[in-house]
């Protein structure tokens, strides 16, 4: 048997928790009677509100427009009422104006399938511009806007694409499905992103604890001839994060600072390459993205396609609500996600999981001091010293924090997990590149 790919430095292996929904098809979450859908999806400036109170919107209008070079048309799913426009409090913590709409019952988009030919006949630039009206960003998390990500800049060639099907954060298996279900979507969608960047080779990255999903992909991938690779990884967070899965499928590192296209790549996550396959295909705007409702709480773990702004109460409403009281709500993975205690907080684009845990998966053991023991250190995949710059930002000393690459961190919680004392490492780091972009502005 080949060996399993992996990144070369730091990492964990928290457990997987992915069996709690793993085998359960995709089903579509029933429509809220009120959509609250924010104008900040997306990395980069809110789009600009195209609607007011009292306006009345048809389903897939676009109802924010775009407001700067990074950032994303926003649409509506569903057709009804403008109440008001409100500012609302996101996952990650900031306030966005958001569009109250009073939905029409059963007014979902619909389209055609243009087919393969019309697109076949698209240049990059025509799908790449379809690819910003679509309101396209990237769907594993970070929602950087995709239309961005396409066009590249001169001087720089993509030689890879990387589809990134890892979904490395515990529970989640959103990822999963869509690459058992829309399998073939998915890749037709990877071969169109692929002649947008012009890229010579494109690899599918999955973990193998998805056998179901690389068994899928390998089939359609061999029975259709297509030119891609579906390669198997080790599991271990945070692979799904680019830099990771750049190191592990092509061994080369994202220098410091640096992007993913400056040594040749270009990562896009599995339901951006459905998104982007729904899109040219259809003309469909991204409006809706399937998500994985789990955890220790939740009564009845699943899969759902859920439309954008729906508010998370009405998601957990349709998985049976909770089981037990949950000590917390998270929204993403437990690794990387975000605690949310207003559950008419909506589900966004970038949305992939709401969590209800019990205080048992909660960590509760108190902090104490740092003991020295440096498993931080092991742990960090960027190869940083967490337990430093803890202090160095503890002493308010961001500048020194920034020499010692503070700015490389990518939040993704390895030293949290791993830390004995129970010291939060990564809030602190946020924390830290939070006072750095004040000191900036
Ligand atoms: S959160 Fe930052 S400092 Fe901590 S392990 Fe991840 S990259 Fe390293
Ligand atoms: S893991 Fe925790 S206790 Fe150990 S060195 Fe890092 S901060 Fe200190």
């Amino acid at each position: 048997m080949a060996r399993l790919l992996t990144f070369r430095r730091g990492g964990v292996h928290p457990p997987e928790k992915k069996s709690l929904s793993r085998g359960e098809p995709i089903s579509r979450c029933p429509d809220p009677e009120t959509l609250i859908i924010p104008f900040a999806h997306h990395l980069g400036a809110p789009a600009k509100p195209l609607v007011s109170p009292g306006d009345e919107v048809k389903p897939g209008d676009k109802i924010g427009e775009s407001a700067g070079f990074i950032s994303a048309h926003v649409h509506t799913p569903m057709g009804g009422k403008v109440k008001e426009i409100r500012s609302v409090y996101l996952p990650a913590g900031f306030a966005s104006p958001a569009a109250v709409i009073e939905a029409d019952p059963g007014s979902s988009w619909s389209g055609t399938d243009m087919g393969e030919d019309a697109c076949a006949s698209m240049d990059p630039k025509e799908m790449i511009s379809r690819v910003q009206e679509a309101g396209i960003v990237g769907m594993g998390g970070a929602a950087f806007p995709a239309h961005v990500k396409f066009m590249i800049p001169k001087g720089k060639q993509a030689e890879y694409l990387i589809i990134n099907g890892v979904e490395c954060e515990p529970y989640l298996n959103a990822d999963n499905r869509l690459m058992i279900e829309r399998t073939d979507d998915v890749l037709s969608g990877a071969m169109y992103i692929q002649k947008m960047i012009g890229a010579r080779e494109v690899i599918i990255g999955i973990e193998s604890n998805k056998p179901e999903s690389l068994q899928a992909m390998t089939q359609a991938v061999s029975s259709r001839r297509l030119p891609l690779t579906v390669r198997s990884l080790k599991v271990r967070y945070p692979q799904g994060d680019e830099k990771q899965l750049i190191e592990a499928l092509l061994k080369r590192e994202v220098p410091s600072g640096g992007l993913p296209i400056d040594i040749g790549a270009v990562v896009s996550n599995v339901g951006t390459a459905l998104a982007v396959y729904e899109a040219l295909r259809m003309g469909k705007p991204l409006m809706e993205r399937v998500l994985t409702i789990s955890g220790e709480a939740a009564s009845d773990p699943k899969n759902v396609l859920v439309k954008v702004g729906t508010p998370i109460s009405h998601v957990i409403e349709h998985a049976g609500g909770f089981s037990s009281p949950p000590d917390k709500v998270v929204i993403g993975g437990p690794m990387m996600g975000f605690s949310i205690y207003d559950l008419s907080t909506p589900v966004m684009k970038g949305t992939s999981g709401i969590l209800a845990l019990t205080k048992h998966q909660v960590n509760q053991a108190s902090r104490t001091p740092c003991i020295s023991c440096g498993r931080c250190v092991q742990a960090c995949p960027m190869g940083l010293n967490p337990t430093k710059l803890y202090k160095l930002i503890d002493h308010g000393n961001y500048d020194e924090a920034k020499q010692r690459f503070l700015l490389d961190c990518k939040e993704c919680g390895c030293c949290s997990y791993i830390c004995v004392a129970k010291i939060p490492l990564v809030q602190g780091m946020r924390w830290g590149k939070l006072m750095l972009r004040k000191k900036q502005s």
